[in-house]
């Protein structure tokens, strides 16, 4: 099975979870429930607006994972 060097965030064997807002929306703007745009590695725990944006932690096996658009922007 061929399998690209790089991995992404959307493949289904990088575990990612889209934090969702566990408060109502007066207290930090997000509805209950809805999407905050963070992003948390499943494997280190540590979380950012976007997986290339997360500071793994130095054993995490994660770490190379990037989003799709941040290929797109990054490969001219
Ligand atoms: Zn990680």
């Amino acid at each position: 099975m061929n399998r690209p060097s790089k991995r992404s965030f959307a493949d289904p064997d990088t575990l990612f979870t889209l934090i969702r807002s566990d408060t109502p929306v007066d207290v930090d703007g997000f509805k209950l429930g809805e999407p905050t745009g963070e992003v948390e590695c499943d494997e280190c725990g540590q979380s950012a607006a976007a997986p290339e944006y997360i500071n793994h932690l130095p054993d995490c096996s994660q770490a190379d994972v990037r989003s799709e658009w941040y290929y797109d922007i990054h490969k001219q």
